[in-house]
């Protein structure tokens, strides 16, 4: 994309007192993008959302929003509807006075007001619930509310701070897909806060991800997933079996087996993914290919985390994910053996 980007971060730093929750930050987010700040706790993702609303002012550094600079602007001049974890509906007020707010507030005439309102409960699925106070409303429900109220002025940017993490694992998995659909929509560009890396490998266009008050790596998320640029981001995102193995004449030992490898002789570790460990199919002299054992099998229901070792793993373990039809068919079981085979080029080396 070579247009210039919507939303551009420029050296952003935060401080607080001596500590530094974020250290320059650049970032390009482009028109429409849905995009996800991710990282472990205490990161510095919330601090830079809320950089971005004005809610919190960088030490350092610029914000630019459609081409504009929005560095020192109070939240009120910022074009932008955000929505918070807890639900921050005024719980005097019904749903109507809630999503209204905004409007109300921007002087928007009270015929136009009442149309809209109908228009947003039943953008988010709740047509109807004007005259409901929050405290007649579900969890899920009354995020959907603030969602109506974030969008309420049509902003350019909507912001989510975890929105979907105080709801149950059913409610949350509905919500972040009505979330998605509804940005695809709007075509509004969207930043959401989470900790949960299935949420935002389902959701996000890109993640951005965190650690520490540095972004660690920028990508799609199967670029994420798949070609982690660091130990940390193949760690935080997705299970990954973790082996050492060394660099000797240009090739990779690890788990007793031998890969093509470049570079000077090293110790490294190579980082697998449970998916890319096979059962099948198994061909006739793959040098990729060793015995292991289950030694445990945890039920995850259509598939199983199944937790091998083997003489040439000794005394690591690897995780492979097998599913119940499989291991039925095969008669495996805790105690059982089996062939396996690495896919050699999903071999991370770090
Ligand atoms: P979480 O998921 O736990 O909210 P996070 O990645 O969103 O984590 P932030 O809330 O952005 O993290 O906080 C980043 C760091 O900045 C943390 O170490 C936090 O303690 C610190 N911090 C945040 N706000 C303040 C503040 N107002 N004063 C002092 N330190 C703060």
């Amino acid at each position: 994309m070579s247009q210039e980007p919507y939303l551009a971060l420029r050296g952003v730093r935060k401080e607080f007192g001596s500590f530094v929750a974020l250290h320059d930050i650049h970032l390009d987010i482009h028109q429409g993008e849905f995009i996800c700040f991710l990282g472990p706790s205490g990161c510095g993702k919330t601090t830079l959302l809320r950089v971005i609303a004005g809610l919190e002012s960088q030490s350092r550094g610029e914000v630019r929003q459609s081409g504009r600079d929005i560095s020192r602007l109070p939240p009120a001049e910022r074009d932008y509807g955000i929505v918070f974890q807890s639900y921050a509906l005024f719980p005097n007020l019904s749903v109507a006075d809630n999503v209204s707010y905004g409007l109300v507030n921007r002087k928007v005439p009270r015929a136009e007001v009442a149309g809209r309102v109908a228009e947003l409960v039943k953008l988010v699925g709740l047509p109807g619930s004007e005259s409901k106070y929050p405290s007649q409303l579900s969890g899920g429900q009354q995020q959907r509310i603030a969602l109506a109220r974030a969008l309420a002025t049509s902003p350019g940017l909507l912001l989510l701070d975890e929105p979907l993490s105080a709801l149950d694992a059913l409610e949350r998995v509905r919500l972040r897909q009505e979330i998605r659909a509804l940005q695809q929509k709007l075509g509004v560009t969207t930043i959401m806060v989470t900790h949960d890396q299935e949420e935002a490998l389902s959701v996000a266009d890109r993640i951005v991800v965190m650690k520490d008050g540095v972004i660690e790596q920028v990508g799609t998320p199967m670029e994420i997933y798949r070609e982690p640029n660091s130990p940390f981001v193949a760690d935080f995102v997705g299970k990954v079996n973790v082996l050492p193995g060394k660099v000797r004449d240009g090739r990779l030992e690890a788990a007793g087996l031998a890969f093509a490898a470049g570079g000077e002789d090293r110790d490294v570790r190579i980082y697998l993914r449970p998916e890319d460990v096979l059962a099948r199919p198994i061909a006739e002299g793959d040098p990729h290919v060793f015995d292991a054992c289950i030694e445990r099998i945890d039920f995850l229901g259509s598939y199983c985390h199944v937790h091998v070792r083997s003489p040439t793993l000794d005394p690591h373990k690897l995780t492979v994910y097998l599913s119940l039809n499989y291991l039925a068919e095969h008669s495996l079981q805790e105690g059982s053996n089996l062939r396996l085979r690495l896919l050699q080029e999903r071999v991370k080396v770090f």
